[in-house]
């Protein structure tokens, strides 16, 4: 083939050097944004394949494409991943010496590096070659350690905001996995990056039934879940370090070969049961969620939360490292109360604590759905799903649902009336026509929808309104106050005609298994 753009040169070296035919969705696009020289910002999944989208642009700029990652353990892989793949690729950080250190900083005077992975703390080292004369890009990756909105916020990152002065005129992208829509704002704030293409890759996992439990006698359940699962690999998240040393005790005395895994065994240990675990030496890891990070597993065919997690963005990251190989997987949440009330435990006194509250609340709202889970994992996301899955165990054992046009007006009406700024308690309150003293102080009962819903209790209201943010069509700005406010759907309802199913409240019961156990 003759090369006669750079996008043709871009196509092979999508073959040459990584060996793939085609790109995925949104590569493409992301890749030409960049060599444009615009700033980008990039939300795909784990495993959607963020890392193509500076790697190969990297390849066509003249001077270095400088990459910040958090995790000092994971760049040596990555680099020397790009250096089988023939490309040159280096990584700066404080465990080098200062004579390996200035050989790096040559060879990018020299131009003799395509792609440099540094640490946010390690920046300050490289202060001679911050400049446009060797710099041709910068990628900044996990962005979401950004914001302190995000789930894991690192102070390091916050220093990232002079970047973008100090190197103004070439681009920057960002990439994440996980951000909602405020981190996502927040990101491009701080970061500067306010002229960004914003590229949103869908989350939808297909592949992967959805299923949640109560966690009565979680062992039972699990033991009875894995013997259905001969031969598969699988990951159990716990909490805590000691449970997953108990849990894998329980398993092995059960005759399920399990190993534990979280950061406080050695070095040594936890590598080792990782690479057993990659080179399917053990089928079976009960991890903190300290597991997986960079773990290129394409066959996890399950993941169990023993415990439930601290938010959305971690469930889905670690339900994500079951199924890459597209094949069908399953992820199974156990819920119980106790693990809610620990949670909050940690998240209070916290700096942010009021963000990590709501988020749990979310992701108590998901345990609890009664509407298909896919829709609320991927409308917290931003994105709307058609219909119902099929493929989760709301969908599969499917609640009674009743036409709540009515009720989803009322309260969108409401939400609209009280200028997106009150709380869930409020908007009922005001659903319900309460006198007190805030309604009353604030004039909420000349509002024309005060008193609209005399007829339904308030937890049944409440009960709705979880729907309504898990169907997409309102959602909770925990950023100011946790204010219930309106979707780009909300307008359907309100005055499109779209018809809303909801369902009767009901106790939660017995939950039948998604699949048949014997
Ligand atoms: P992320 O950083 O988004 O989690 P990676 O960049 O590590 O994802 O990519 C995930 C997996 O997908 C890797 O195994 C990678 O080799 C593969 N991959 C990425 N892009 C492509 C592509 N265009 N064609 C085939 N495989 C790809
Ligand atoms: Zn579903």
């Amino acid at each position: 083939m003759q090369v006669n753009t750079i996008k043709d040169q871009v196509f092979l070296n999508l073959k040459n050097y990584f060996g793939y035919d085609s790109f995925r969705a949104n590569q493409q696009d992301i890749v030409e944004t960049v060599l444009q020289k615009r700033d980008c910002l990039v939300i795909m999944p784990t495993g959607g394949g963020k890392s193509i989208c500076f790697q190969l642009p990297a390849l066509s700029f003249k001077g270095v494409t400088l990459v910040i990652s958090p995790l000092i353990a994971l760049m040596k892989d990555q680099v020397d991943g790009l250096n089988a793949n023939g490309i040159a690729a280096a990584y700066f950080n404080s465990s080098q010496s200062s004579e390996q250190q200035l050989a790096i900083i040559e060879r990018v005077v020299q131009a003799e590096i395509k792609l440099l992975y540094v640490a946010p703390e390690s920046l300050a080292s490289l202060q001679n070659i911050l400049s446009e004369t060797y710099i041709s890009c910068v990628a900044i990756d996990e962005a979401h350690c950004i914001s302190s909105w995000g789930h894991d916020f690192r102070p390091s990152y916050q220093q990232l905001g002079f970047l973008k002065k100090t190197l103004p005129n070439i681009p920057f992208i960002a990439l994440t996995a996980t951000a909602d829509k405020a981190t996502r704002e927040d990101i491009i704030k701080q970061l500067h990056l306010e002229d960004a293409k914003i590229f949103i890759a869908s989350f939808d996992r297909k592949n992967i039934a959805l299923e949640v439990r109560p966690a009565n006698n979680r062992m039972a359940q699990i033991i009875k879940f894995i013997n259905a699962r001969p031969n598969q690999s699988g990951i159990i998240y716990c909490l805590s370090r000691k449970t997953t040393e108990q849990l894998s005790k329980k398993l092995k005395a059960s005759k399920i070969p399990a190993e534990a895994y979280h950061a406080g065994l050695s070095f040594e240990k936890r590598s080792k049961v990782q690479e057993a675990f990659v080179h399917d030496k053990i089928q079976i890891v009960c991890a903190t969620i300290a597991f997986g990070m960079g773990i290129d597993k394409s066959n996890v065919r399950w993941v169990v939360h023993y415990n439930m997690p601290k938010n959305i963005e971690g469930y889905y990251q670690e339900i994500g490292r079951a199924g890459r190989d597209g094949l069908k997987s399953h992820a199974l949440l156990f819920h119980s109360y106790a693990d809610v009330i620990q949670l909050q435990n940690f998240a209070s006194g916290a700096a942010n604590e009021a963000v990590q509250i709501s988020k749990l609340d979310r992701m108590k709202q998901f345990t609890e759905a009664t509407s298909c889970r896919r829709k609320i994992l991927l409308s917290y996301f931003g994105e709307l799903l058609g219909s119902n899955c099929g493929n989760c165990d709301v969908c599969k054992n499917p609640p009674q649902f009743f036409d709540g046009t009515i009720i989803a007006q009322k309260i969108l009406s409401a939400i609209y009336r009280l200028k997106q700024q009150e709380a869930m308690g409020m908007i009922i309150d005001v659903l319900r026509g309460a006198q007190n003293a805030t309604t009353i102080s604030k004039g909420y009962q000349d509002l024309s929808t005060f008193g609209i819903g005399k007829d339904i209790s308030w937890k049944h209201w409440q009960h709705f309104i979880i729907q309504l943010i898990n169907q997409g069509f309102c959602e909770i700005a925990f950023h100011k106050n946790n204010a219930l406010q309106l979707t780009k759907f909300s307008s359907y309802v309100l005055f499109k005609g779209a018809k809303v199913a909801l369902t009767k409240p009901v106790e939660i019961s017995e939950i039948k298994p998604l699949v048949k156990e014997k």
